[in-house]
């Protein structure tokens, strides 16, 4: 990628394999392993238009035409102004 982070500047990235959370309306996909570039600085991960795609797609599978994924977890969920004070 030749270009400069869009937060930091940095202009140094490598190629990492994320985990990468997908949300729409409340629903959500967890993708691991998912190819992109990664600012060295901040941290920022740039993904390619094909991946986000794709794990769009998967997304719609699953939740608009029932397909089963490999694996599904519960997640915990928090209203903040419940939670205990730190
Ligand atoms: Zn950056």
């Amino acid at each position: 990628m030749n270009k400069l982070c869009h937060f930091c500047g940095n202009r140094n990235f490598k190629n990492n394999n994320v985990q990468y959370i997908y949300r729409h309306n409340e629903k959500f996909l967890i993708v691991n392993d998912v190819p992109c570039v990664q600012c060295e600085f901040c941290g920022e991960q740039y993904f390619r238009a094909e991946v986000l795609k794709k794990i769009e797609k998967e997304f719609n599978e699953i939740y608009s035409f029932g397909k089963k994924s490999r694996k599904e977890i519960s997640v915990p969920v928090e209203q903040y102004f419940e939670l205990q004070p730190a």
